[in-house]
């Protein structure tokens, strides 16, 4: 398992100085090689070393390893866009804050020093190692790590291989439905509501629109700012809500969580056009990622299962039943709070083995599709 760990670097001026000129003679070699991996649309490493190498080294001041770590960060920007599965328009264009990349040969780490690949050589700067990341420096071996600058401060964000932890006994499934109104409704019967959220979101629309129409250059500057602040608001949040997830489930006794596969959400989400842009720009993605992470770092399971009908469906008649706001009805008399029973649902679909995406860190977790499996009609399904 790995994990990334941000440190801050004890700089002098002059050793601002050296890592300023690396990264601007890093991000020209970068912006060298991108317009040729989008032209020729080349993201694999080895294929595009093979045709760019001796060029750059010609032209950039960069060392050997060097040039090598800039086709990485090349490739990686650009599998990056792929995941997105956007269509790529332009050469993706490196900036003066991006990161430059370092790996085994161009950085060593010993206690607290490390020692950084410079245009003039290597320089040793002391890291601020706090007891949060010294805990992870300890129990796992340091990987590669990026060297990025701040508002004028660096940070050395360095990827940690942790030991996987021990897969927790058990087959009791948690369920968490993310939605609008109620953020997470989770198989415990807990919800966080969404309120807070919903608030702060339209608050930074509103604010956005203001600026937006105004479009004057002093507008445009404060859209880019507040634009950084929503999404570290919400990265954030997500954070907070994923952290109570994951506890939840521990108190539950729960050995798997069970979450939506919301691959097509966006295409799939049938709303005013209000509701619509608030709910694109909410980060379910993050919100999952995140659970997913710290729930595989706990020991839990984590199984996506299709949400396809888990808000209508009736368990107890097999009928699409009602929903309106917190309540699902069926004509069978089946009348339950809409969230929690959308856990109950996302429980019994994780049973069915036809129906899960992905089981991501434990094949076997899942069971075997279980024809005798009854859900009972109320209360704990899982
Ligand atoms: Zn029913």
């Amino acid at each position: 398992m790995k994990r990334t760990i941000a440190i801050k670097a004890k700089t002098s001026s002059s050793d601002k100085k050296d890592l300023s000129e690396l990264a601007i003679a890093y991000i020209d070699a970068c912006n060298q090689i991108s317009p040729y991996a989008y032209e020729h649309r080349c993201w694999n490493r080895v294929s595009l070393h093979n045709n760019v190498y001796s060029n750059i080294r010609a032209s950039s001041l960069l060392g050997s390893q060097m040039v090598c770590n800039a086709i990485f960060s090349v490739c990686k920007a650009y599998k990056a866009q792929k995941a997105k599965k956007k269509p790529l328009k332009s050469p993706v264009v490196f900036r003066g804050n991006g990161s430059i990349h370092f790996d085994k040969r161009t950085y060593t780490l010993k206690g607290d020093v490390v020692s950084l690949y410079t245009l003039k050589g290597r320089i040793k700067i002391t890291l601020n190692i706090g007891d949060f990341q010294r805990g992870f420096l300890e129990k796992g071996l340091p990987k590669e790590a990026e060297l990025i600058c701040k508002k004028g401060e660096w940070y050395f964000h360095l990827t940690v291989d942790l030991p996987d932890p021990a897969p927790l006994e058990g087959d009791v499934f948690f369920a968490v439905d993310l939605g609008e109104n109620n953020v997470a409704a989770m198989s415990s019967g807990k919800l966080i509501s969404g309120g807070k959220i919903r608030y702060e979101r339209d608050k930074f629309l509103a604010r956005r629109r203001k600026l937006q129409s105004n479009g004057s250059k002093s507008a445009k500057r404060a859209l880019k700012r507040i634009s950084g602040k929503e999404s570290r608001r919400m990265k954030n949040e997500n954070h907070k809500i994923s952290k109570i997830i994951i506890q939840e489930a521990t108190q539950y006794g729960a050995s798997c969580i069970i979450l939506e596969d919301l691959t097509n959400i966006r295409e799939r989400i049938r709303a005013k056009k209000r509701e619509r842009t608030r709910l694109h720009r909410w980060s379910f993605d993050q919100l999952q990622q995140q659970i997913e992470y710290k729930a595989v770092q706990a020991g839990f399971g984590v199984i996506y299962v299709n949400p396809a009908y888990s808000s209508k469906l009736c368990l107890d008649c097999d009928t699409l039943g009602i929903r309106y706001k917190n309540t699902f009805t069926c004509h069978c008399g089946n009348r339950q709070h809409s969230d929690l029973y959308a856990c109950e649902k996302l429980c019994r679909f994780a049973r069915s083995a036809d129906l899960v995406r992905a089981v991501v860190n434990r094949p076997m977790v899942a069971g075997e599709k279980s024809s005798s499996y009854k859900l009972r009609p109320s209360g704990r399904s899982c």
